[in-house]
């Protein structure tokens, strides 16, 4: 069984994200030098993982649980396995490939996981305690490779897109921490893709993460219970609205003309604000009865944030008939952006307008500032001095 399963994970290897292959149609040929991270696998390509090492179904079976439902982060722990075959495991497959760099803990109690990936590169998480349900942020690519102004994370450029492995893993860190290992959230789960990175651009990894994730036999977190937000990757909107078991649907908007979009979000170059809407128009046909396309638009003060531009906004997404949900983000202010946080005020008279000309609006509570956890403050920032606790 040792040299059958260490062969054959060196010749699937792990899937490389964006290379438009997956393990169904190739054997890719990435990270060779690697051993194979089991997270990677949905159940039925761990049967037949197992199955070319001559190890029958159940047992890839009871691997998955202990990855996935147990929270297991290695094989040594998975006690109901026999010894040698959990030996061999260990020596030629990984159960988790993410190191814990820091964490850091909010005054408000959020928490922000730095990660660090086999090949160093970095990755965050953050958990939100929340009243009713906890929530999940997690990245989808380690860094960005777009630009947006008023985000911290486009300083660091891309590094790479993260495997849907990396992405599970980032879910089983966090809940591993919050409740203990395999322990079930008390209050349910929501998860989001507001990470680092645009999801959209490592689409075939994040949709076969969700796939793993909302597995009855693992973590069963359904797609309902997650969302992903993407700055307008336009192509991709139209493939999600054609998937039934889909995650819901945020777009960041940040402004309501395509000359201030240009410069806040220069993705809005390539797919202009007119097409965006006439794909968010066709994404709202395939939502269900009450359900409408949520909106992200960060408020920076003197920027966006005027009667004027709440106008516009209005206007905007009336004028292309859509059952918008505007989530208001005032901004989490990150040096060395050169944008401060709308005032409360403004915040609320900006709501008062949207909300005049129909559109259900929204102000989103910032949470975990003081440590760099809140919505565009990703950057992989370990300095001593941040005002949460860093621990690890
Ligand atoms: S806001 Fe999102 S898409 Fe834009 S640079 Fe930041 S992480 Fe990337």
């Amino acid at each position: 069984m040792a040299q059958k399963l260490l062969l054959h994970a060196r010749v699937l290897g792990e899937r490389a994200p964006d290379s438009g292959q997956g393990l169904a149609n190739g054997r890719i040929q990435m990270h060779m030098e690697q051993p194979v991270n089991l997270l990677t696998f949905t159940q039925d390509e761990l049967v037949e993982f197992f199955a070319r090492g001559s190890e029958p179904a159940y047992r890839a079976r009871q691997v998955f649980a202990g990855l996935h439902q147990r929270r297991l982060q290695s094989f040594a722990a998975m006690t109901d396995l026999p010894k040698a075959l959990r030996a061999h495991l260990e020596s030629t497959t990984k159960a988790s490939t993410l190191s814990i760099e820091s964490r850091y803990v909010s005054e408000d109690g959020t928490r922000r996981f730095l990660m660090k990936t086999h090949d160093d590169r970095p990755v965050e998480t953050v958990f939100i305690p929340e009243e009713h349900r906890d929530t999940i942020c997690f990245s989808s690519q380690s860094g960005c490779p777009l630009q947006c102004t008023f985000c911290l994370t486009a300083q660091l450029g891309l590094f790479r897109s993260l495997t849907a492995g990396e992405i599970v893993e980032q879910v089983i860190i966090a809940l591993n921490d919050a409740y203990g290992v395999g322990m079930k959230p008390p209050r349910g789960i929501n998860l989001v893709g507001m990470g680092a990175g645009e999801p959209f651009l490592n689409f075939d990894e994040l949709m076969k993460a969700l796939g793993i994730m909302a597995d009855p036999q693992g973590l069963f977190i359904v797609p309902n219970r997650v969302t992903i937000s993407t700055a307008g990757v336009v192509p991709r909107i139209r493939e999600l609205a054609a998937i039934t078991m889909r995650p819901h649907l945020a777009i960041s908007l940040a402004a309501a003309t395509d000359e201030l979009r240009n410069e806040l979000m220069p993705i809005n170059k390539k797919w202009r604000l007119e097409e965006l809407l006439n794909a968010c128009k066709e994404f709202e046909q395939s939502l269900k009865p009450g359900e409408r396309v949520t909106f992200e638009y960060v408020m920076l003060a003197g920027v966006n944030d005027s009667d004027e531009q709440a106008r516009q906004l209005a206007n905007l997404l009336n004028r292309h008939e859509l059952r918008a949900k505007v989530n208001l983000i005032p901004h989490n202010p990150a040096d060395p952006l050169p944008y401060e946080p709308s005032t409360p005020d403004q915040v609320e008279w900006f709501k008062a307008i949207l909300e005049s000309k129909g559109i259900h609006t929204y102000v989103r509570r910032p949470r975990g500032r003081d440590i760099y956890a809140a919505c565009g403050q990703l950057a992989a920032r370990r300095e001593n001095n941040l005002l949460g606790v860093a621990v690890g």
